[in-house]
C-alpha cells in the first residue's frame, strides 16, 4: 500500500530545498497527518495548523437577554492553549493535514487558482498547487501562520488574496522548472481509485485517537485570577471535555483510506 502522507513529507522536503522563497521551512519541523474527507463534498484539502501560538488573553463567554441586551449568564474567565507535540524530543510547530480521499481526486477544473495556470495544464497540477500553498501558510516570522489565520488559530473568513494564489501557482512552475525527480511527485497524478488500483491501497499517518488530533484547548484561570465577576450574574459551567494536550511519536499510528471510510491497520 502507498502510505500517502509520507510521499507528501517527502515531496515537501523536495519542495523546500528547491523553491528558495521556502528554504526558511525546517522540514523536520513539521508533521504531515491524514483526516478523513469525502470527495465532492465541502471542506478544505488540507490545512496548515500552528502549534506555536501563544496563550490567548483571559476571556469568557456570556449570554445576553434578547430584548433588554443584558448580560444573563457568564462563564468564568479562560484562556486557551496550544497543545504540544513532539516528535523525538524535537518540538513539533507545524501541522500540515490532508483530507484523503478528497484531496487526491482534486482537479484543477473550476477551482479558484485555475486561473494562476495556463491553458491545458494537467489537473493533478491541483494537488501540487495545494503541497506548496500549505507549506506557504508556515510564516517566515515563526509566529504563526502567515496571512489567513487569525490570531486565536481559528480561519478567518477572507480570502487568500490574488497576490497569495498567484505566488504558490509561481512557486509550482519554479519547482518543477528545477527539474525534480518524477519518483518524488508522480504519486499526485493519480487519482485515489487509481492510487488503490495501483498499490492495493492507501494509507496515511493519524493520531491514534482518530479522529481527533492536536486542536487549542480551553483552560480556567485558577480561583485567584477571576477577578471582576460580578455577583448578580449567574456563572455557567463549561463543559471541558479532557483531551490530551502533549503528544510524542507513540501518539502516531497508520490506518488505512477508503472511499467512504477509514480502518486502523496492524503493522
Ligand atoms: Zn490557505
Amino acid at each position: 500500500m502507498i502510505n500517502y502522507t509520507e510521499r507528501i513529507s517527502t515531496l515537501m522536503r523536495d519542495i523546500v530545498a528547491r523553491v528558495p522563497r521556502l528554504s526558511y521551512i525546517d522540514p523536520d519541523e513539521l508533521l504531515v497527518f491524514a483526516r478523513y474527507g469525502r470527495s465532492g463534498a465541502e471542506g478544505a484539502f488540507a490545512t496548515c495548523h500552528c502549534l506555536s501560538l501563544p496563550d490567548s488573553e483571559p476571556g469568557y463567554y456570556y449570554w445576553r437577554d434578547r430584548e433588554t441586551g443584558s448580560i444573563t449568564r457568564r462563564s468564568r474567565w479562560f484562556v486557551t492553549k496550544s497543545p504540544s507535540v513532539s516528535i523525538k524530543g524535537r518540538p513539533i510547530p507545524y501541522l500540515v493535514s490532508f483530507a484523503l480521499p478528497r484531496f487526491c481526486n482534486q482537479t484543477l477544473a473550476g477551482a479558484r487558482k485555475e486561473k494562476y495556470y495556463r491553458k491545458g495544464t494537467p489537473g493533478w497540477i491541483a494537488k501540487l498547487d495545494t503541497v506548496v500553498h500549505e507549506l506557504y501558510h508556515i510564516d517566515p516570522a515563526a509566529s504563526g501562520i502567515r496571512h489567513v489565520e487569525r490570531a486565536d488559530g481559528l480561519p478567518s473568513n477572507s480570502s487568500h488574496g490574488r497576490d497569495f494564489l498567484k505566488t504558490v501557482a509561481d512557486m509550482v512552475r519554479e519547482y518543477l522548472a528545477s527539474d525534480p525527480d518524477l519518483t518524488t511527485y508522480e504519486f499526485l497524478r493519480y487519482n485515489f481509485s487509481e492510487l488503490e488500483q495501483r498499490y492495493g491501497g492507501v494509507t496515511a499517518t493519524t493520531f491514534r485517537n482518530y479522529p481527533s488530533y492536536p486542536q487549542r484547548y480551553i483552560e480556567l484561570l485558577p480561583p485567584s485570577q477571576q477577578l471582576d465577576i460580578p455577583p448578580s450574574v449567574p456563572i455557567q459551567p463549561l463543559k471541558i471535555r479532557r483531551k490530551p494536550i502533549a503528544f510524542t511519536h507513540a501518539d502516531l499510528t497508520v490506518r488505512q483510506f477508503l472511499t467512504d471510510s477509514t480502518r486502523r491497520i496492524v503493522l
